[in-house]
């Protein structure tokens, strides 16, 4: 076995959405030695503002103390301190360096870790998240993670410094004032408690709503047609402009309740700090303690305040980022995983036939049975229509044969093995899907057939085209099949649109294909157009065809009849015509033509 990719240990069971720190610390188990690099030259590199407030009471002591050596040592310190300076540049640059190195290599791995398992999860999965809210996970909340730990690397450690040093200095020279740096850090941990929960509703309320903002963003650009063709624009931006003030609403809410969380524990601070300043002049005026130290204490006593501070603010991030964390678990925590490592693959070349042997389905969530034991012997290339009123079943029965879901009871064989037990990766590849609408991709023309497929040929994609009916179209494009398609495809028409999905089922040769007719109406010509393509493309190949138009059903070896889940009838069109059944009323009422 290779070793496993840095982002693939993410995917099984480290990211723990539960634990969101111990996860956070497990997003850089690859770089421990990295992390902790930066970590000693980060103390290195601050030092100079750590020590400042030391040697600056030094020399106000050897100033009033006074003598021939005071501005003698004070040079001394100077000096010191000017080395001191010195390596900041360069440490600092190299901190850096590293910080950066390990956060990007980070922000790499979850992301990847979200690709990955995003490509692995069942289809039923994306039937229950927008596409939308989906990327804002991708975009979004790998930058708030990686935003936290900016956060905690630079803030916290610098905290977590001046609070170590401070509390040395003072144990060392003074422990009186020790005992009051203490004080501190407890009166911000009882802080912190106050606010916590509400932090944690606030961020986990400002996501969803900022997923739900993205998702209706989307949903709104893909409507634009429609909603302006109904006329409905100010309905529709009156609708998207209550999202966007929902936001505002919680945004001011979060806002406020950080910037008050922030006041209070300036606030608190301040007045630690005026009490300092008096108990240290106290001590001064008692002679227990030099005015350098008194100068010293208070500085640094300003610093650990400021620390303390900081190192609070830290958990408004660290609320966030756990909610950030918690919202990649739904993706890297899903179950609907499909599995299918370790399985053996499909055979190669398929033969093409599937049995289902008494298939039930149910959705999940569905309140009626989809399938009710369903028994179809498909043999290798034949070629099935599946009729019926909508609702009847037949997406439902194609997707069972992708494997994109797994029946209830029964099984469905193919060339003699259990769907289940084999890697349906194997299996997909040697099947040509052409689904109802056909999704393209910013690319050319050539790339959108070739779809993944590497090696093919000039002659060889003419010859697709060609099989496609769509050579004659390509050759007057201005750049022949290098011509952009554009995001969407804007300049095909519908019937271009399905002889491109065809001839993008055509290149990969499959043993079996499986059509989800357009429902729209195209012109005759278009229509015989296409017709011609899916006579080539289905020929010699299993077929399961969702039909909705007569002259498709009219190839068909066979025709089979779905009402309410159930194989009502099946036989050739002329058959099923004489019997006078379910496929004759629909035929006559032409609802097979017309129907959704
Ligand atoms: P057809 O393709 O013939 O129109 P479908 O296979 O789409 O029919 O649907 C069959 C039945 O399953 C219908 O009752 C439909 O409401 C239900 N159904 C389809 N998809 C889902 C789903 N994702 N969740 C719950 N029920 C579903």
């Amino acid at each position: 076995m290779n070793t496993p990719a840095p982002w693939e240990k993410l995917l099984d069971g480290r990211f723990d959405s539960k634990h969101p720190r111990r996860t956070l610390w497990g997003l850089f188990s690859d770089q421990r030695g990295r992390v902790a690099a930066a970590v000693a030259l980060y103390i290195i590199k601050q030092s100079p503002g750590s020590l400042l407030p030391l040697a600056v009471g030094m020399i106000v002591d050897a100033l009033t103390n006074g003598g021939d050596g005071a501005f003698h040592k004070i040079l001394w310190i100077a000096g010191i301190y000017f080395l001191l300076l010195l390596q900041n540049p360069f440490v600092h640059t190299a901190f850096v360096r590293l910080m950066s190195g390990s956060l990007r290599q980070m922000q790499f791995n979850l992301r990847s870790a979200l690709v990955e398992r995003l490509q692995q999860l069942s289809i039923t999965f994306f039937e229950e998240k927008q596409s939308s809210a989906l990327q804002t996970k991708i975009l979004r909340d790998v930058d708030a993670i990686d935003g936290l730990c900016r956060h905690l690397l630079n803030t916290g450690l610098n905290g977590l410094l001046v609070i170590t040093y401070v509390t040395i200095i003072a144990l060392v020279k003074q422990p009186l004032l020790a005992l009051y740096f203490l004080v501190t850090v407890p009166a911000g941990v009882a802080l912190l408690k106050l606010f916590d929960r509400r932090f944690k509703e606030q961020y986990k309320a400002m996501r969803v709503e900022t997923e739900q903002m993205n998702a209706r963003v989307g949903e709104m650009l893909q409507m634009l047609p429609v909603t302006r063709a109904h006329g409905l624009e100010d309905y529709e931006a009156r609708d998207v402009r209550s999202v966007f003030s929902r936001i505002r609403k919680r945004g001011m809410e979060v806002d406020t309740l950080t910037e008050f969380f922030a006041s209070s524990s300036w606030f608190t601070f301040m007045l630690f700090q005026l009490a300092c300043l008096v108990f240290s002049a106290w001590l001064v005026v008692q002679h227990r303690i030099s005015v350098g130290d008194a100068v010293m204490y208070h500085t640094y006593f300003g610093m650990l305040i400021g620390a303390v501070q900081q190192f609070l603010s830290v958990f408004p991030a660290l609320a966030q980022g756990a909610d950030a964390i918690r919202s990649l678990g739904e993706v890297l925590e899903a179950e609907h995983v499909e599995r299918n490592d370790g399985k053996p693959s499909a055979p190669v070349p398929l033969r093409g036939e599937i049995f289902f042997e008494n298939v039930t389905f149910n959705y999940p969530r569905g309140r009626e049975v989809a399938l009710k034991e369903i028994s179809l012997n498909i043999k290798a290339g034949e070629t099935i229509a599946f009729v019926g009123e909508s609702g009847a079943g037949k997406s439902t029965l194609v997707n069972l044969a992708i494997g994109f879901r797994q029946p209830t009871t029964g099984k469905i064989l193919l060339d003699g093995r259990d769907l289940r037990e084999i890697d349906l990766r194997t299996y997909r590849r040697q099947i040509g899907v052409v689904p109802q609408t056909t999704l393209l991709f910013n690319g050319t023309l050539r790339e959108n057939v070739t779809y993944g497929l590497e090696k093919i040929s000039d002659d060889a994609l003419w010859k697709i085209l060609a099989d496609a009916n769509l050579a004659e179209f390509v050759r007057a494009l201005p750049k022949g099949f290098d011509t952009p398609l554009g995001e969407s495809g804007t300049q095909l028409s519908g019937g271009q649109r399905q002889r491109l999905a065809i001839a993008r089922a055509l290149v990969r040769d499959p043993r079996l294909v499986i059509l989800d007719e357009a429902t729209s109406a195209l012109d005759t010509e278009s229509e015989r157009l296409v017709q011609e393509a899916l006579v080539r493309l289905t020929k010699n190949r299993t077929t399961l065809i969702v039909a909705h138009r007569f002259s498709t059903i009219r190839h068909a070896h066979r025709i089979v009849v779905l009402l309410q889940g159930r194989i009502v009838e099946q036989g050739t069109q002329a058959e099923l015509m004489q019997r006078g059944g379910h496929f004759f009323r629909l035929a006559t009422l032409q609802m097979v033509g017309a129907e959704k």
